[in-house]
């Protein structure tokens, strides 16, 4: 079959573009390995250029009120919403996920746009009043300036949306650089966004390329005041040595690691359906999966039994040639690679069931189970980004603690328990951002997502998220 390969551009102040060099990237479907896509690969110079636009665009947005950034976000909203089923196709064709995975995103991306639309119009500060004799205090929220995204491969255009809609919304210009991997959505989006003229020419840009040297180009760029990551732990490391140079904010998603605490009391049923999804969602592709199972005593066994035939029963395969499947690809060959890698270095531990490739088109690993692994295995302590899960038999809640909280990062884990006294103790003791209670993966526009330790820090979502792109500044006036 032969394979339409589609031609995109960037998107900077308001124009679509090719970039400074002429040059492009190719795009591929990681479940069949083919092009289907050209973008342009970008370099410095299109960064400075988005950069640019951004600041060019900056003075006339900083005079819109909240209510007027809030209007523009809701037509975001509602493009998103009018091209939802397209976005859908493109995402599960350009990230290998089914059909129906990439459907189910879009009512929540734009759910997110919606409320950062609102809550742009709730900005608060603390008191002002007269703090000395003579002398008014007032406190003002203000946006940060020219500020810049970088975003992932697992989720592009819901990542997107985090990272634009709360700059956005506090009256902050951007320039946003997708992954490589995955930049099809993001762009297509503002594409439509761009035609619909919702914003101002230059107030979003879009530049493709790799993270050297596209993103680096944004993260040293004097007149970009914040620059925004999801990715890689060790990507998060760069960023933040690299901004040092200038003293911009940086904010961080970074990777995950999530235990999934299963205490002796627990319904082993319910656990296994919960990890069948959370584990293996986007093919173990996300920040928050359920990677890492720690079961007590008596539950180990049983949850064994209910686990393995549950993740046996999850589908995989090209979401084209059947929408009903659960799982699709990793998302490249090296990331296929890397899975494996792990998988052959954890010497010792049972592979349940899982452990190899489905097929040899495309980038398939098989939904895995892994027990006999030790605290200290590298499969236990490094996130795979796959979909990998593995088991340990913990022998009383202590431990199950400290072996939860015994990794570099600090994102999310669950506890299961029929017991809430127990349930409240373990959410207090794990250091992770969030705690889910016998569930491991939902998230909500109005709370808080974002990591503890390497993990990073700022917060995506809610009002805490809005804060982050915002600076506070103090007026004092002397009044008599
Ligand atoms: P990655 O770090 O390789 O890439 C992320 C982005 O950073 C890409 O756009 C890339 O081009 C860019 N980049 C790479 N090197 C750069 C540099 N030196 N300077 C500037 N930009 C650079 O991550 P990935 O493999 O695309 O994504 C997977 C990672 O993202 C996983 O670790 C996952 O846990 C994490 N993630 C975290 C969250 C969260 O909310 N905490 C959500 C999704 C994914």
């Amino acid at each position: 079959m032969s394979v339409t390969v589609s031609s995109y551009k960037n998107i900077v102040g308001g124009e679509w573009v090719d970039s400074a060099s002429g040059q492009t990237m190719e795009v591929l479907n990681p479940a069949t390995g083919e092009a289907i896509a050209e973008v342009p690969r970008g370099t410095k110079e299109d960064a400075d250029r988005a950069v640019e636009a951004a600041k060019e665009a900056l003075p006339e947005w900083l005079e819109t009120t909240p209510g007027e950034r809030g209007e523009a976000l809701l037509k975001l909203a509602d493009l998103l919403d009018e091209h939802a089923e397209e976005l859908a196709e493109l995402e599960s064709q350009n990230v290998g996920k089914p059909l129906p995975a990439a459907r189910d995103e879009m009512p929540v991306s734009s759910d997110n746009i919606r409320f950062f639309a609102g809550a742009a119009r709730l900005l608060e500060g603390k008191a002002s009043g007269e703090y000395m004799r003579g002398y008014t205090s007032m406190l003002r929220r203000e946006p940060l300036g020219v500020v810049g995204g970088i975003t992932p491969w697992n989720y592009p255009l819901m990542m997107a949306v985090w990272k634009f809609s709360p700059a956005l919304a506090a009256g902050n210009t951007q320039v946003l650089k997708p992954a490589e991997q995955t930049p099809l959505t993001t762009l297509r989006f503002f594409q439509l966004a761009t035609e619909a003229e919702i914003l101002p020419p230059g107030v979003l840009n879009v530049i493709t390329g790799d993270g050297v040297p596209v993103g680096e180009a944004i993260v040293k760029h004097p007149d970009v005041r914040l620059v925004s990551l999801t990715g890689d732990v060790a990507t998060g490391k760069i960023i933040a040595r690299t901004a040092a140079d200038t003293l911009k904010r940086v904010h961080l998603e970074l990777g995950g690691k999530a235990p999934v605490v299963v205490f002796d009391d627990a319904d082993p049923a319910a656990v296994a359906e919960g990890i069948k999804v959370a584990g293996y969602w986007n093919s173990g592709q996300d920040c928050t999966a359920a990677s890492r199972i720690v079961a007590g005593p008596k539950i180990y066994d049983k949850l064994l039994e209910e686990l393995v035939p549950a993740v046996e029963s999850i589908s995989v395969g090209d979401p084209a040639e059947n929408e009903e499947l659960d799982m699709g690809p990793v998302i490249s060959k090296d990331q296929q690679e890397r899975v494996f890698g792990f998988l052959e270095r954890a010497k010792g531990a049972t592979v349940l069931t899982g452990g190899e490739s489905n097929g040899s088109r495309g980038f398939f690993v098989k939904p895995t189970v892994i027990t006999d692994v030790g605290q200290e295995d590298e499969i236990v302590q490094r996130e795979v980004f796959g979909p990998v899960v593995t088991v340990q038999r913990f022998a009383d809640d202590d431990q199950a603690i400290a072996w939860a909280n015994d990794v570099d990062y600090g994102l999310a884990a669950s506890v299961w328990t029929r017991d809430i006294g127990r349930a409240l103790n373990a959410a207090r003791k794990l250091q992770f951002g969030t705690v889910w209670i016998n569930d491991h993966i939902p998230l909500v526009s109005e709370m808080p997502h974002g990591g503890y330790k390497q993990s990073g820090y700022g917060k995506d979502l809610s009002a805490y998220s809005l804060e982050d792109y915002t600076n506070i500044k103090h007026v004092m006036a002397k009044i008599d």
